[in-house]
């Protein structure tokens, strides 16, 4: 394969209040693209959209999407909290390019990711064939309100639509979390988890791989909050074979979200 061919599944632009991150444009996310064989990026959602912003933000996406000549895709976000207005704006957004997924985020949402809140989400997502990725965590004594996003919560959705390929993000977390996106991922077709995130633990990647069948990790930077090149290195330097790291690299984002890419 030759030329840019990295999918990176899971980064974000516009400013993020809680971390200081400089160059958070699409054009700086679009710099780095380049300079890394990225082909395209999936945009999870700006700051200002994640914490409750709406229908501008979306429209800001899809400007960045078309900008971009389609190398950044798009998440819709669906905070249950104004779930009926997200739900008609994911609706038009579904009728033009660019739409890759809906995100749910139910620590940011102050909404457990089992709550009936999220139901008309999963039967939306059913209907139009979308992707859903949502934030995913270990429980964490400083930050209580991850427990809200433990990889557990999803099984009655996962159970109930068994035909929604669903992402948990950052894998999980550490410890717990972790084990429990692993049993999901393991015993469900449709689940898949991404690396994106600080979880710098030691041979991560070495050891999801080895529990993981071959089909379900998928690259994500975080970006603008890290640096793309400190996940992709881990990937391009862990002792897997490069078969595997092809598919988190490209196939397996591919496939988790039905790409329809070129090359
Ligand atoms: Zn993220």
């Amino acid at each position: 394969m030759s030329g840019p061919f990295i999918v990176d599944a899971h980064a974000h632009t516009g400013a993020m209040s809680m971390f200081f991150c400089p160059e958070s444009g699409a054009a700086e996310l679009l710099a780095r693209m380049d300079r890394l064989d990225i082909q395209c990026s999936l945009n999870a959602g700006s700051w200002t959209y994640l914490m409750g912003g709406g229908g501008e933000e979306l429209e800001g996406l899809r400007r960045e999407h078309e900008a971009s000549g389609g190398r950044l895709l798009y998440l819709g976000v669906y905070d249950p909290r104004r779930g009926r207005e997200a739900l008609r704006e994911l609706d038009q957004a579904c009728r033009r390019p660019g739409l890759a997924g809906i995100k749910i985020h139910p620590t940011f949402h102050r909404t457990p990711a089992e709550s009936p809140g999220y139901e008309a989400l999963w039967r939306f997502a059913e209907e139009h064939d979308l992707t859903v990725l949502s934030h995913s965590w270990s429980s964490s004594e400083h930050n209580p309100a991850q427990a809200l996003s433990l990889p557990g919560r999803f099984e009655v959705w996962v159970r109930r639509h068994p035909g929604v390929r669903l992402v948990l993000a950052h894998a999980g977390g550490r410890g717990d979390g972790r084990a429990e996106a692993v049993r999901l991922a393991r015993e469900h077709r449709n689940v898949y988890l991404d690396l994106a995130g600080d979880i710098f633990c030691y041979r991560l990647v070495e050891s999801l791989s080895g529990e993981l069948p071959p089909n379900k990790l998928l690259f994500g930077s975080d970006f603008p909050w890290l640096d793309p090149r400190a996940n992709l290195s881990r990937i391009l330097l862990a002792e897997i074979p490069a078969e595997a790291k092809r598919r988190i690299l490209r196939d397996n984002a591919q496939e988790a979200y039905q790409l329809n890419l070129s090359g």
